[in-house]
């Protein structure tokens, strides 16, 4: 059992890798015996690059997943992947150099399948350099038909409840990404924007929206703003257009904005789809699914939007109409993915009803760590106006398993049991109730989010053979997907089963660059985790997770955490090693507490005190409190301290005192180890792989022993470990040797056992009771030539001499008197007391002592 000089990560990580037997992890369906722990684990979008963002939320989903698994719970920790999207669509007409329209649809899925695995591949390849104890026999995969036909399920399910619907209504559209998208995907910027003032007919308006002209409906006043009261009922003509509009009423139009005169188009932003729906306004299409002008447009018709607004606005000047722009600032909504103006468009698209009563209920049962994180979910209920656009204009995605009957336009929802199914691969088995058998398929796909959303089910057994398990106990997810992902996942599991999904939800910071900013390619401040890996280890790139910060917050990057965890390795490796090179032919037995020494016990204390708040740091997820808690006692009780009271007795040759030293090395390096565990899985494995039978990773989580924990031990053993350091100082202070043999040290007042601090500061203890006698003994008279000098000047050295010759003692007495008199060649010559400076040594029972003070206990060292 010989232990290696050095921890080197490089070899022992990959070893333990190759060697731990994944099974271990694994949950188990048809234990009842254990409480069931499920994490409702992310699932990454397939990059094929695991970020550091995503290693930072998986090292949390680790620590909890191991400590738990050590507590005794069956824990499932599955791994998803959320493969759709339009992301993965243009990489792949990167790759291929086409446009997705090129090849058959059914050939483009499967570019985007393969491109998917590959890149699952090497993500996972990280989080097994990572050392996550991912369980891979719950493995899913959103595009496989195992996962999404559940995804076809439950919109089958939602229609037949009513919760899914399709309705031609305005949608929020990204003319890059050619799709619908819902609000939770639209993304408020503030960008400086002109507000035009136009001659609209009698009236004066402002727009931040010339090109939408074409799509006027009406114009809006204020009906309390006597500027225009005798207009409402009338029409005014479009400017370059020509059509006529009516002039409306409404409330909602600010008077001091503009000219206190808006025009309502088809649609500008939310607020006109509010009008437009209560004023019942008709449609105008200005701007087709490709963000392009229509044919409404006239001779901007094909145009893009910037283009037709720069034309319009050169027009309208020239014509005369525009007569100010003003700079303004305006929230613009953004698509998400690509960071495009989003337009409104009014399309027939499908919809998930949105029941916020329930989602906030459910949110209500849910605890959120940390708490204040509940509050986005409930401000982003606050503003819910439309229902969830689900349909998506994409390829890769859930296919919508929907025909439309080519004779009577009849809507056939698939049946479960045919599902999946892809509509424009397969017809309905049935013909339309018409008995027409020719159907048109859907071509539109689901919202990604609808995959995702129902993963809490998914993984708790739901539409499977094993008996369902919901709620999962954890979702632990990032803060930027509170609204949709979380607040999906709620609103689907309580449409879909009436349950919560999660008992507590934990949501995650972003991870910061080392200079405080969003790590971002342009910035140039990206670690990926595998540079990490590859500099320092798994296990510190795992520890700056720890202590980086507590979850919820954002977390900087710092190389130097990285440093110094790894410098906790070494000196933990050091300590190991000297444990183990005394534990060779030692057998582990229980002790009496009675067979131990104070410093012993003093350690034992301390250890169960950190058992405990370790444990409860980890029922709170507070892992950083968890690991500086074990970084503190390794370095500053254990290493410091602990090891060097207790060498001579290990080197020493009494047998009870050395077994007991063993006995609390062993108990300590395995309750190191067992709580190293979840957050050093290699490190923690090769400590314990000569510590005990097995993987520690399958051990129980270390108990507190509370007998164990004892004030007044403590106490003693701090005052022993103060006594020794103090000795250990005074010694270099006074440039002796460490193991300089002292002739005596002598306490006063306190009674203990003091072998071990015989043993460290090798020199005899003697325990007296009540005070010692001290007596300062003058000894030495130093003149002050400062004084002297000046004034005696060409007689100072005789006085100087003469000085020398006095008795100490004497001149000691003078100076408290006030007065010194020296003969000087025989003459009498006085000086001030502060002429000199009298040195005095402090005696003790007639022998010369130096007296340390600790805590307030003197300690005599007889010299
Ligand atoms: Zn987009
Ligand atoms: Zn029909």
């Amino acid at each position: 059992m010989t232990v290696p000089k050095e921890y080197i990560p490089h070899e022992i990580e990959p070893k333990w890798k190759k060697t731990w037997d994944m099974s271990m992890y694994h949950f188990d369906w048809n234990d009842s015996t254990r409480p069931q722990y499920i994490i409702d684990t992310p699932p990454p979008y397939p990059t094929g690059n695991f970020h550091i963002g995503n290693s930072l939320n998986w090292c949390y989903i680790d620590f909890v997943a191991r400590y738990k698994r050590m507590c005794g719970y069956n824990v499932m920790f599955p791994q998803g992947w959320d493969c759709h999207g339009l992301p993965t669509e243009v990489k792949v007409e990167e790759i291929h150099g086409i446009t997705k329209n090129a090849v058959p649809r059914e050939e483009f899925r499967r570019m985007c399948r393969e491109l998917t695995r590959g890149n699952i591949e090497k993500m996972r390849e990280t989080m097994l350099n990572l050392g996550f104890s991912t369980d891979w026999s719950n493995e899913f995969v959103t595009m496989e038909p195992e996962y999404y036909s559940k995804t076809q399920r439950s919109f089958r399910k939602m229609y037949d409840m009513g919760r899914v619907y399709q309705a031609e209504h305005p949608v929020n559209w990204c003319p890059r990404c050619e799709t619908a998208i819902a609000f939770a995907e639209v993304e408020y910027e503030a960008r400086d924007t002109k507000l035009n003032f136009l001659n609209f007919d009698k009236v004066k308006i402002a727009t931040t929206r010339p090109e939408l002209l074409a799509a006027c409906v009406a114009v809006a006043i204020n009906p309390e703003d006597e500027r225009y009261s005798g207009h409402v009922g009338s029409s005014v003509k479009v400017p370059i257009f020509g059509h006529e509009v009516p002039v409306i009423g409404d409330k909602e139009v600010d008077p001091a904005f503009g000219t206190g005169v808006v025009m309502i188009c088809t649609f500008g932003d939310k607020q006109d789809v509010r009008w437009w729906m209560e004023h019942e306004l008709p449609l105008r299409k200005a701007i087709d699914k490709n963000g392009l002008m229509t044919s409404i447009a006239g001779k901007y018709e094909g145009m893009t939007i910037p283009e037709c607004k720069d034309a319009i606005i050169r027009d309208l000047e020239a014509e005369g109409y525009l007569f100010e722009q003003k700079t303004l600032d305006q929230n613009v909504g953004m698509c998400w993915r690509c960071d495009t103006p989003i337009e409104i468009l009014s399309e027939r698209q499908w919809f998930v009803k949105i029941d916020t009563d329930a989602v906030a209920e459910a949110a209500e049962e849910v605890k959120w760590l940390p708490e204040y994180m509940k509050v986005r979910l409930e401000n982003w209920i606050g503003t819910m106006e439309w229902d969830w656009c689900i349909s998506r204009q994409r390829l890769f995605a859930t296919p919508i398993p929907v025909w439309y009957c080519k004779e009577c336009g009849e809507t056939v929802v698939a049946k479960e049991e045919w599902m999946p199914i892809d509509p424009t691969q397969q017809q309905p088995p049935v013909a339309c109730s018409c008995g027409c058998k020719d159907f048109e398929a859907e071509e539109d796909v689901l919202d990604t989010w609808m995959d995702s959303s129902i993963t809490a089910l998914h993984v708790s057994g739901w539409l499977s053979d094993h008996e369902m398990r919901l709620p999962t106990q954890l979702r632990p997810q990032g803060h930027d997907i509170i609204r949709t992902w979380a607040f999906y996942s709620l609103l689907r599991s309580m449409a879909l089963t009436g349950k919560r999904p999660w008992d507590s939800i934990l949501i995650n910071g972003m991870v910061l660059g080392e200079d405080g900013h969003k790590m971002s390619k342009s910035l140039g401040n990206v670690i990926s985790p595998e540079e990490v890996i590859k500099d320092y280890s798994a296990d510190a790139f795992r520890q700056w997770a720890a202590i980086g910060g507590s979850p919820g917050s954002d977390v900087m990057f710092r190389w130097k955490d990285v440093v110094s965890a790894s410098r906790y390795f070494t000196k933990t490796w050091s300590i190991y090693r000297f444990a183990m090179s005394h534990l060779e032919d030692y057998e582990h037995a229980e002790m009496d507490i009675n067979e131990l020494k104070v410093v012993d016990r003093w350690l034992l204390s301390n250890l169960n005190r950190l058992i405990r708040s370790v444990t409860d740091s980890m029922d709170d997820y507070q892992f950083d409190e968890a690991f500086k808690a074990i970084r503190g006692f390794t370095w500053d009780i254990f290493a410091d301290n602990y090891i060097e009271l207790i060498k001579a007795r290990l080197y020493g040759d009494d047998e009870e005192a050395k077994k007991a030293a063993k006995y609390t090395l062993f108990v300590t390096m395995e309750s190191l180890a067992k709580m190293l565990a979840p957050f050093a899985p290699f490190f923690s494995e090769e400590m314990f792989s000569r510590l005990g039978e097995g993987s520690v990773h399958v051990q129980s989580w270390p108990d507190v022993r509370e007998e164990l924990i004892d004030q007044e031990i403590e106490l003693s053993g701090d005052f022993i470990k103060d006594v020794a350091s103090n000795v250990r100082r005074y010694k270099s202070e006074k440039g002796m040797a460490l193991n300089t043999a002292l002739e005596k040290i002598e306490i006063y007042g306190v009674s203990m056992d003091t072998s071990d601090l015989t043993g460290v500061t090798n020199s005899p203890i003697e325990m007296i009771e009540g005070e010692p006698d001290f007596e300062h003994v003058p000894v030495n008279v130093k003149p002050n030539m400062g004084k002297i000098g000046p004034l005696f000047r060409g007689k100072a050295k005789a006085i100087i001499d003469a000085l020398a010759d006095e008795n100490p003692r004497k001149i000691a007495d003078e100076v408290a008197k006030g007065k010194i008199t020296v003969n000087v060649d025989g003459e009498l010559v006085e000086l001030e007391p502060d002429h000199v400076e009298i040195e005095k040594e402090v005696v003790s029972a007639g022998r010369s002592v130096d007296v340390l003070d600790v805590s307030g206990v003197p300690v005599v060292i007889v010299r």
